[in-house]
């Protein structure tokens, strides 16, 4: 009977144990999204046709305009 309340004890804790790490990767993981999404990315439009683009996207000619694509880059 000792034993098995010994044992309940142990799984008792390491339940608890797991959750808690559990809970704070996930708090973790929701701060790193908090960040990525606040930080705004420029938006260009595009030379040809005004389509704006974010800049991560954009296609750049000789004289670095933007533009939305790769055709409308070679078209000008
Ligand atoms: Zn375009």
């Amino acid at each position: 009977m000792k034993y098995l309340l010994l044992f309940i004890v142990v799984i008792v804790g390491l339940m608890l144990h797991k959750k808690q790490r559990g809970a704070s990767e996930s708090l973790s993981r929701a701060q790193r999204d908090a960040q990525r999404l606040r930080a705004p990315e420029p938006m260009h439009a595009c030379t040809r046709c005004g389509v704006h683009v974010p800049a991560s996207r954009c296609v750049w000619d000789a004289q670095q305009r933007p533009y939305c694509c790769a055709e409308h880059a070679r078209q000008g």
